[in-house]
């Protein structure tokens, strides 16, 4: 199973200054930062990127560079990652009908380089119960007319027919009409907010209806205890972005593990600084001057990167963190102090930084954990990136081991047998 980043302009700068917490000087964050896959460069952290019509922006100088150089060139993606273009159907979830019409889909796909193109759905939410058939109907002709013209114009990406519905039957149902239009390729749509035993059964009946053969895309899903599911089901690709944003939008799970998870230790800046991103925690509680909360932003680093470097201890660095913690005014998701205090000490006392190894945690150490501004919170969403992708590869080879050791006899029974369950047709 292939694994895609959704694009949400994850980018870091190169040259960031960890010490002074300086960036770059007079650096173009367009031209100068650079993506995930840059910074593992040779090493691959996923096998493409997901770019959603409806996060990208209609003017502006992203826009602009996009479509003067396309998807591959923005990217600066090498040749063995793809593209997949969608519409982003969450981004008009509350509309009538999609923001976009099939047509201008299409030739925006193809001008702009894609390598696989879904076309135009719309999700189906209980909000709307009087609106479910249509948003069905709609999304099932806007496919049948996206392989049309994409059969008239000969475009050269591959069609992707978006599925979507309510329930096992009705996604197998689109399914098996899509199939008969002529697609060998689906995206199945809307479970984002479902259940993972309903996306087990929905997938599962999805596959038995068309078969193995047709290659299925799950869009927005990769949660945990269902990446083995999705492998075993034979699904071809799937995105998610919870790898990258649990970095920084989880109270606890904040940097991954193979097995299992840390919290970072949240050492906001004191004051809010241009350019180096939100933090989910406000600095100001109103208990210390500026003067004196700087002072204890200052030692809560100092001790940290001295018990990185192994000299100072774990209390020292832990009080330090406490003493600056005390001071600060909690927003978003975030433990109370006790549990946030002890599963920082759960964290410094592990080290899991030195246990990686991959091109992050090797260059920035310690402040890989450390939860402040965008330069190391968006490092530590490339390592979870990555330490997920390895984990992908994991269960990908698992799958092929277990196919090989069932012999050449039985895989070819197997696929015989996928083949010929055909669909039943509506
Ligand atoms: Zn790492």
């Amino acid at each position: 199973m292939k694994y895609f980043l959704p694009d949400w302009d994850d980018r870091v700068d190169p040259g960031y200054d960890f010490i002074t917490d300086r960036p770059t000087y007079e650096r173009d964050t367009y031209r100068d930062d650079i993506y995930a896959h840059q910074v593992f460069d040779p090493e691959p952290c996923y096998d493409g990127i997901l770019v959603s019509r409806s996060a990208m922006a209609k003017t502006g100088l992203k826009r602009e560079l996009v479509e003067r150089r396309g998807f591959r060139t923005f990217f600066r993606l090498p040749q063995h990652m793809e593209i997949m273009g969608d519409c982003g159907a969450f981004g008009y979830i509350d509309e009538p009908t999609p923001a976009y019409e099939t047509a201008e889909v299409l030739d925006y796909y193809a001008r702009l380089g894609v390598d696989y193109g879904i076309s135009v759905d719309h999700i189906i939410v209980p909000a709307y119960p009087s609106q479910r058939l249509a948003r069905y109907e709609l999304t099932i002709e806007n496919a049948i007319d996206f392989l049309r013209l994409h059969r008239r114009q000969g475009a050269a990406f591959t069609p992707v027919g978006a599925v979507q519905g309510w329930d096992a039957a009705s996604y197998a149902e689109s399914a098996a009409r899509l199939v008969h239009e002529g697609y060998t390729m689906l995206a199945i749509g809307g479970l984002v907010r479902t259940n993972t035993k309903s996306i087990r059964e929905i997938l599962s009946t999805v596959v038995a209806t068309v078969g193995r053969r047709v290659r299925l895309h799950v869009l927005g899903i990769a949660r945990e205890g269902l990446v083995g599911d999705l492998v075993n089901l034979g699904i071809f690709s799937c995105d998610s972005a919870s790898p990258m944003r649990t970095a920084w939008a989880s109270a606890n799970r904040n940097y991954l593990m193979p097995r299992g998870s840390y919290t970072a230790i949240r050492v906001p800046f004191s004051e809010p600084v241009k350019g180096l991103g939100a933090d989910n925690v406000v600095s100001r509680g109103g208990t210390a001057s500026l003067a004196e909360l700087g002072r204890y932003e200052r030692t809560a680093l100092e001790a940290l990167r001295s018990f990185g470097a192994r000299e100072g201890g774990l209390q020292e660095a832990l009080d330090a963190v406490a003493a600056y913690d005390e001071h600060l005014t909690r927003k978003g998701n975030d433990l109370p102090r006790e549990r946030r205090l002890q599963s920082y000490r759960q964290t410094l006392q592990d080290r899991p930084w030195e246990r990686c190894g991959c091109a992050v945690c090797v260059s920035i150490g310690i402040d890989v954990v450390v939860f402040r501004g965008s330069n190391r919170n968006r490092r530590r969403g490339f390592h979870n990136t990555l330490t997920f992708y390895r984990g992908l590869l994991g269960e990908r080879r698992m799958t092929r081991q277990a196919l090989t050791s069932l012999g050449g006899e039985g895989l070819r029974g197997s696929h015989e047998q996928d083949g010929s369950s055909t669909i039943a047709l509506p």
